[in-house]
């Protein structure tokens, strides 16, 4: 079945109608056909695998223009069978989101506005505050409840809160550098 643009909001007002009125089951195939192939017409596919968690649902990127237009679930994907979780269905905005941050903001202790600063410099400011940290609060040893003295190499002065846009090898890297510091009050934004 072949449908215009037109025709096919026509179909879908008239079928949501139909629904409403009788309640009874229509068959929306047409229409979810049509809408998809709307949507991606003459766009080119790739393959490729949501970056967010272990699960690794596979996806269909289409791409027109240099630019994504449309990322949905790979029906060949054998143990999702092409369902994406909402995270998952929202990756496009990884690559088309007007809203997201594109340069590094900083906010001083105790202002109430954001500055841009340079990348290096906030990889410098990031550096430096981990190693003064670390080396004022690093606890290497410290005494059990029977008074011995035990080691435990813990740093209680940072906290970790990962981020639902980190992806898998972000987090692993992560969760790497927490510990190799010391730090115990390590957490996930999904988490809280
Ligand atoms: S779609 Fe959801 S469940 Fe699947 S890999 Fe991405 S984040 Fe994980």
């Amino acid at each position: 079945m072949s449908l215009s643009r037109r025709d096919f909001l026509k179909f879908g007002s008239a079928t949501a109608a139909g629904v409403a009125v009788a309640g009874q089951g229509v068959d929306l195939a047409p229409v979810e056909a049509a809408a998809t192939s709307l949507k991606i017409k003459e766009a080119k596919v790739f393959h490729g695998v949501c970056p967010y968690c272990a699960v690794g649902c596979g996806q269909l990127i289409y791409a027109k223009d240099d630019k994504i237009i449309d990322i949905e679930g790979d029906p060949d994907t054998p143990h999702t069978l092409g369902r994406l979780c909402p995270k998952g269905a929202a990756t496009i905005q990884l690559s088309n989101n007007p809203l997201r941050p594109t340069k590094a903001l900083y906010r001083a202790p105790g202002s109430d506005r954001w500055e841009e600063k340079p990348l290096d410099w906030m990889y410098d400011q990031l550096a430096r505050r981990y190693y003064e940290a670390r080396e004022k609060y690093f606890i290497e040893k410290e005494k059990d409840k029977d008074g011995n003295t035990v080691t435990v190499n813990r740093l209680e002065a940072i906290a970790s809160l990962g981020s639902a846009c980190a992806d898998n090898e972000e987090c692993y890297l992560l969760s790497k550098l927490n510990r190799t510091f010391g730090i115990v009050y390590h957490e996930h934004q999904a988490r809280v």
